[in-house]
């Protein structure tokens, strides 16, 4: 039996060695478990100057608090560490099983450390750590991994978290993947992995998380699963995934295609999740743990040139990123891009992105057939896409340079390249139209990790369910707000998101459960932490502790030297308007008016974006002010 929270299991790859370290009521309750946890770890452990691919980076595993448990949706992984992508903060989150498999082992969070001599995979049997030699496996792809390591562990069920040949190569936007379809994606956390020597981490838990009040804890537990299902969305979600949504965003004109250069395709029915269930692709609805929802897909192509590919995915920022991004308006070469991605371990949005950038250079001369190995990279070719799919998981010729990520890339082909690179803080943007989407442009702007969706999203501003339009009212006072292209009130729907993001990442829940759907509330979570730990916490202080996380992270990017200029969106989102909708734009005056507003609801300081010494005194960070305190006096 273990206590809810687990430990913090550290292993050494360098001397292989673990030791366990206990999560106190304090560290509990001031950063929740998961996420926050991970956080602290890497603001202790990781001082500036660390190279984010050598061995003192950390790679933080957190599962969240109520992963293992009967707390529907909340089996989610968090990912930390400092990012090859951004040399910043980054957190990435993936679903699947093995976090509640790491809660039964009695681990909450792992934090690997240093860099193995030879390849190796870890495999933590309850309180076994083992360093297993992987020389045998380094060069399989995941779902080969993921079998060979269950023969030499005469365990067909264990949980794997492992990377492929793109973290191997240390290909800037290579993801973890757990349980062979669910990317840890964002930010390199794979080519992390890679760089310390780490192939895979096989997790079996023989023990049960019992909650300090079981009966209280079982009874919410029940009430939000009561409470998820009731929201209106939540069938359309279970029946379409996340590709349901394609239709409604095409047609409001924020789905970003052909580089970003437009918002909206002609056609779209290839890459919805309409199409997905009629054209036979869709094989079955796949639940990540205890999920009550279960959006995921299982697909696969029968005929034509990509049949025989079959996986998890794809989901709606795939279908972007590969589809409408590429100008790939079929689902096919889609499906096998995905399927190639999720193998060789890499970030579907980033794979899409550079190569959409590379598609942008071919078309208007920069780049030629010759510089791309012979491939024609034109719009909506998706042979030549999934090609270089293949050669950037493999570093082959120009895939070499993408491997890179589009920042880079751009640096080195140089000229106005820059100006199609659609990244930030260099993390290529997640799929939605900023420029016609305000809070999301602030909440982009203003991620720690880059313009990404899955640190915080905005969705409720679209207003797209009586639950939608009810939240924007309680967080802004009046439901007219719930309107896209205004930019009164998007501070406070940014913080808010901020918060509950965190407070999802935390306890392991699923953020589109509580911020698609809004099933889960906070005052729920609130409820759910306070029985299963035993320690009450009200629903306020705990988007407060929601908000100490978000603030430390921000601390730890300030002690790397960022600051308000850091603080914004890609070129092309600030400067090019799309035909689709000419008037909309995000320019240097609205950004700045809102990120004011943000800064000053933070209590950070306006010119240089640092939380103030006051602000970090009142979340109980005085520790942190204290180290910063020179940067902070300076700022003033
Ligand atoms: S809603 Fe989807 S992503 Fe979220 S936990 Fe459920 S299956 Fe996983």
């Amino acid at each position: 039996m273990h206590q809810i929270s687990g430990d913090i299991l550290h292993v050494d790859l360098s001397n292989n060695t673990s030791w366990r370290e206990p999560i106190t009521k304090n560290a509990l309750l001031q950063f929740l478990g998961g996420r926050g946890i991970s956080a602290r770890v890497l603001w202790d452990l990781v001082k500036p100057g660390v190279d984010p691919l050598g061995p003192d980076n950390k790679l933080i595993f957190g599962a969240g608090l109520l992963s293992g448990t009967a707390a529907p949706s909340s089996g989610r992984t968090t990912v930390t560490c400092l990012s090859p992508a951004t040399g910043l903060y980054l957190k990435s989150s993936a679903g699947g099983q093995w976090g509640a498999e790491l809660k039964y082992a009695g681990v909450g969070n792992l934090v690997v450390h240093g860099r193995a001599e030879k390849p190796v995979y870890l495999w933590i049997d309850d309180d076994k750590v083992e360093f297993c030699d992987a020389s045998q496996i380094w060069g399989l792809d995941v779902r080969q991994t993921n079998l060979s390591i269950q023969k030499e562990l005469g365990d067909e069920e264990v949980q794997i978290a492992a990377i492929g040949p793109a973290g191997e190569r240390l290909v800037r936007f290579a993801a973890v993947m757990f349980s062979v379809y669910h990317a840890a994606a964002r930010g390199g956390v794979g080519a992390v992995m890679g760089s310390k020597n780490l192939k895979a981490i096989a997790v079996r838990g023989s023990g049960a998380m019992t909650p300090a009040k079981p009966t209280q804890f079982h009874e919410t537990a029940l009430k939000t699963r009561q409470s998820l299902l009731s929201d209106s969305g939540a069938e359309g979600l279970a029946y379409y995934g996340t590709p349901g949504s394609v239709e409604p965003i095409n047609e409001m004109r924020v789905f970003p295609s052909y580089n970003f250069q437009r918002s909206s395709v002609d056609n779209a029915y290839p890459l919805t999740g309409q199409c997905l269930i009629e054209g036979g692709y869709l094989k079955r609805r796949v639940a990540c743990f205890s999920c009550v929802i279960g959006c995921h897909r299982y697909t696969t192509v029968e005929r034509g040139a990509f049949a025989g590919s079959y996986g998890g995915g794809p989901e709606y920022e795939t279908l972007c990123a590969f589809g409408a991004g590429c100008g790939v308006l079929e689902t096919e070469p889609v499906i096998k891009a995905n399927e190639l991605c999720n193998i060789y371990g890499m970030d579907t949005i980033s794979t899409g992105s550079v190569i959409q950038w590379a598609m942008e250079c071919y078309e208007r001369g920069v780049l030629s057939q010759p510089d791309l190995d012979g491939l024609e990279l034109h719009w909506g070719n998706g042979q030549a896409m999934v090609e270089m799919v293949k050669k950037i998981a493999f570093r082959e010729g120009f895939g070499n340079i993408l491997a890179e990520g589009v920042k880079r890339a751009a640096e080195h082909v140089g000229g106005d390249t820059y100006k199609w690179a659609i990244e930030a803080k260099g993390l290529e943007q997640s799929r939605v139209d900023t420029r016609s989407a305000k809070a999301y442009a602030l909440a982009f702007a203003v991620n720690p990790r880059g313009p990404d969706h899955l640190h915080t999203e905005t969705i409720a501003e679209f207003g797209m369910s009586p639950e939608a339009r009810a939240l924007i009212k309680k967080i802004t006072g009046d439901e007219k707000y719930a309107s896209p292209h205004l930019t009164e009130k998007r501070a406070e729907i940014v913080l808010w998101h901020e918060d509950c993001f965190a407070l999802c990442d935390c306890l392991g829940f699923c953020c589109i459960v509580a911020t698609a759907l809004y099933g889960v509330t906070p005052q729920l979570m609130a409820k759910l932490f306070s029985t299963a730990t035993g320690y009450d916490i009200s629903e306020k202080a705990i988007m407060n502790a929601g908000r100490r996380i978000v603030t430390l992270e921000k601390c730890f990017n300030v002690r790397l030297g960022a600051s308000r200029k850091d603080d914004t969106l890609p070129w092309r989102m600030m400067n090019e308007p799309s035909p689709d909708r000419p008037n909309a734009i995000n320019s240097q005056e609205e950004l700045d008016g809102m990120l004011d507003e943000y800064y000053s609801l933070h209590g950070w300081d306006k010119n240089t974006s640092w939380p103030t010494k006051a602000t970090l005194i009142q979340l109980q960070l005085s520790n942190v002010a204290e180290e910063l305190e020179n940067k902070l006096e300076g700022g003033k």
